[in-house]
């Protein structure tokens, strides 16, 4: 990052890091949708090419609105630096290609994202990288995970759904003992309540498809880290393997963080207020949020972040039929499985993101038929309040 946005806070990182403008003296980052980029001579053309030049070449390896883009996302999480890439299935297959080769470990927190699980069960394992999968919160179980193959530790929180945290300083601590790198999904809290890197994590991952975005516009991801990490081993990747974010994406993720922190603040403000608000219903059994005292690790959430975050998840005591018939009986809330976004969305996870699992996983991972998931939006929250009373009037 440019030195000079040391001196920054946040919300001006938000609005102004990372832009240069051109000779046209826009005001509005510019957006560059070109695919190469043209030299003065022949001469400039091989020093490029030979690294002696720094410069653009072509959109797969740099391109300055997706620059503009990862400046603000290195400042904001207080990284050296940043790779954007095509989403964040791509930032954390990029890390894992950049890192790892055949007969390395991964471990792996249990609660992380579908995706993220079949890639390391699926995928990367075909290459001969193991994956052990871990109780999130269980410090023992990752220290009795770790073998001399061991490169890469991998988790996210607070997890989805059930809003379980790890202690990030203490997971980096153990993973540094050992010469392992921590990889942090950052996707829920995002920088604006939770900066890993401060925290001992070595890389941060983005699906910026989520809250960066934050008006569900755009697929879309990052690396965040050291320059060293990045320049050897994830930029090889970016050059050779191809996962790189389009400009027009960048543009849209950078309009995104400018507004970053209000927008979570907001979410936060109304994903607490309805955590309560579910909490003292009847028919619901259990409010998972961190912001909630009755949550197991509410020291810890105050403690590594700034604010609760957007997603409650709560249990009925109905089962499925109640589930979802609360989520049947909404008529402002959007039935879909993604998050992170302004319009509140409803999700039954048992049967969508946690449908493939078999019901000894399901019942191992607390992922009850009952559960609900929401990722509250900004809509007023007496309109979300209401939109779930109809279906929990029915009960
Ligand atoms: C959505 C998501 C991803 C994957 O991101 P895409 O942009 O959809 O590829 C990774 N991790 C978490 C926690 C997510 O929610």
């Amino acid at each position: 990052m440019n030195d000079d946005w040391q001196d920054y806070s946040f919300d001006t990182l938000a609005v102004r890091a990372g832009q240069q403008r051109t000779h046209e003296g826009e005001h509005s980052e510019a957006i560059f949708p070109t695919s190469s980029f043209v030299f003065e001579s022949a001469a400039q053309a091989a020093a490029r090419f030979a690294h002696k030049e720094e410069g653009n070449i072509y959109s797969r390896f740099t391109n300055p609105t997706v620059r503009n883009f990862q400046q603000r996302l290195a400042a904001l999480e207080q990284g050296e630096d940043c790779i954007a890439t095509a989403s964040g299935m791509g930032a954390i297959m990029s890390v894992c290609l950049g890192l790892l080769q055949a007969g390395d470990h991964i471990i792996a927190s249990r609660s992380i994202f579908g995706s993220t699980v079949n890639f390391f069960t699926g995928i990367i394992a075909k290459f001969g990288v193991e994956t052990t999968f871990v109780e999130l919160d269980n410090i023992e179980e990752w220290q009795q995970a770790i073998t001399k193959n061991t490169k890469l530790m991998f988790l996210e929180t607070p997890s989805n759904p059930l809003m379980e945290m790890a202690d990030i300083r203490q997971l980096a601590d153990l993973a540094h003992q050992h010469d392992i790198l921590l990889c942090v999904d950052n996707c829920f809290c995002t920088p604006a309540l939770q900066k890993p890197l401060t925290l001992g994590a070595d890389i941060v991952v983005h699906s910026a498809t989520k809250y960066l975005d934050g008006q569900g516009r755009c697929i879309g991801g990052a690396v965040v880290s050291n320059h060293d990490f990045l320049h050897n081993k994830v930029l090889p990747v970016m050059r050779s393997a191809g996962p790189s974010m389009s400009p027009f994406n960048a543009w849209v993720f950078l309009k995104g963080l400018e507004t970053l922190n209000i927008r979570m603040q907001a979410h936060c403000s109304n994903a607490l207020r309805l955590a309560k608000w579910l909490d003292s219903k009847d028919m619901v059994e259990k409010v998972y949020h961190p912001g909630l005292p009755s949550h197991p690790q509410h020291e810890l959430a105050k403690k590594q972040q700034a604010n609760f975050g957007g997603l409650v998840s709560f249990e009925l005591k109905g089962g499925r039929e109640a589930a979802w018939k609360v989520i049947d009986s909404t008529k402002l809330m959007s039935i879909t499985a993604n998050l992170g976004d302004v319009k509140t969305t409803i999700t039954h996870p048992a049967t969508t993101t946690h449908g493939r699992l078999t019901d000894e996983q399901r019942a191992q991972a607390n992922i009850r038929q009952g559960l609900i998931r929401l990722s509250v939006g900004l809509e007023d929250v007496v309109d979300l309040e209401a939109d779930l009373a109809r279906g929990l009037m029915q009960l």
